[in-house]
C-alpha cells in the first residue's frame, strides 16, 4: 500500500466531533456497589479497582491482541457516568498526561501520540488513554502547539491526540475516535 492511500485511510477513519453516532458510554457503575459493575463496558473500571488505593494513576498494556502495540494509562480515581476527561481537576488531569507522556517516551523514543476517544465512541466508561507509536503520515493541521502538559486543552466534546515536534506538543481537537492515529 503506498503512503498516500494508507494517510488517505487512517484520514477518513477520524470522524470528525459534529457527525459522531449519538451513543455515548451511559455508566451508573459505582465501585461501592459490585453489582453495578459487571458490564463491559465497566472492565476498565475493575482493572482500577485492583489497584492499590491512593495511587494517582497506572499503567496497562492494551489486551486486545489485535493492538499489540498499545497501552493505556488510566486514572486509579472513578468519575460518574462516562469518566469524562474534562472532569477530572486540572492538576490530576495534568498529572494523568505527564505519566502518559512518560510511559510513551519509555516504549517509543520520540515516535509516540497519545490518544483520548470521545465520549460518542467510547466502548469503556472509565477515563483512559491511549498510548502507541504515532502514524506519521497521518499528520492532519487542525492542532494547536504547547509547551507541555499542563497546557493540554481538552474540550467537553470529542477526543484529543497529541505527539511531539521539536520540543514542544501538538494537540489535535475535532475528531471523535482518534485512537487510529496509533499503530495497533
Ligand atoms: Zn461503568
Ligand atoms: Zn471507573
Ligand atoms: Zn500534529
Amino acid at each position: 500500500m503506498t503512503q498516500m492511500r494508507l494517510s488517505g485511510l487512517l484520514t477518513a477513519l477520524l470522524i470528525p466531533a459534529s457527525l459522531g453516532a449519538q451513543v455515548s458510554v451511559q455508566c451508573n457503575c459505582d465501585p461501592a456497589r459490585p453489582e453495578t459493575m459487571k458490564q463491559r463496558q465497566c472492565s476498565l473500571c475493575n482493572e482500577a479497582e485492583k489497584q492499590p488505593a491512593g495511587i494517582p494513576h497506572f499503567v496497562l498494556k492494551d489486551i486486545n491482541p489485535r493492538k499489540p502495540n498499545r497501552w493505556l494509562v488510566l486514572p486509579r480515581n472513578h468519575k460518574e457516568g462516562a469518566h469524562p476527561l474534562h472532569e477530572m481537576s486540572q492538576e490530576d488531569r495534568t498529572a494523568l498526561w505527564t505519566a502518559a507522556i512518560h510511559k510513551a517516551k519509555e516504549l517509543f523514543g520520540d515516535d509516540w501520540a497519545l490518544a483520548y476517544n470521545g465520549d460518542r465512541v467510547r466502548t469503556q466508561c472509565h477515563t483512559h488513554i491511549h498510548i502507541g507509536r504515532f502514524i506519521k503520515e497521518i499528520e492532519m493541521d487542525n492542532f494547536v502547539v504547547v509547551d507541555g502538559p499542563s497546557d493540554i486543552p481538552v474540550p467537553e466534546q470529542g477526543g484529543v491526540w497529541v505527539h511531539p515536534v521539536n520540543g514542544k506538543l501538538h494537540v489535535h481537537t475535532g475528531e471523535e475516535l482518534v485512537e487510529t492515529v496509533l499503530l495497533r
